[in-house]
């Protein structure tokens, strides 16, 4: 199997069976983002104590590279602090805009499979709304 079809497995695991996806009890911030170019709709729910993401949960409907992103991303950021996840969000950015190479970016483990969506830009927005919609939780400009 080349890595490129194991990527393919991965990003079609999360989507089939996303991680954390549902409602979240007392959040503690809330964002919603539209992709309106795919029809993209991801909310993430962050439950945030003592400077750490206990929780992250996030609900939406739209691409498999929109969903499995969030997925994704709620696995590798859980119970991590805010400064982490901050910096992971970042990582993950700069990765998907091709600031940086993926040799550069292990941090982001298994959501590396993701990087291939580059080579398609007008997909990249859907692999980074989930990770807007965090920051925003953690920026404080989220709801709730
Ligand atoms: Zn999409």
């Amino acid at each position: 199997m080349s890595l490129e079809e194991l990527y393919q497995d991965l990003i079609l695991d999360h989507f089939k069976n996303p991680r954390n996806k549902g409602p979240l009890k007392e959040p503690t911030a809330s964002c919603s983002l539209l992709n309106p170019l795919c029809g993209d709709e991801i909310e993430v729910n962050i439950k945030d104590q003592d400077n750490s993401l206990p929780e992250i949960k996030f609900s939406g409907k739209g691409c498999a590279i929109s969903q499995a992103s969030a997925s994704m991303m709620t696995e590798l950021c859980a119970g991590r602090s805010r400064e982490e996840v901050l910096r992971l969000c970042e990582t993950f950015r700069k990765l998907m805009r091709g600031e940086i190479e993926p040799e550069e970016a292990e941090e982001l483990q298994d959501v590396l499979a993701l990087e291939g969506v580059r080579k398609f830009a007008p997909r990249v927005k859907c692999a980074v709304l989930a990770w807007e919609a965090l920051e925003k939780c953690l920026k404080g400009q989220g709801e709730v």
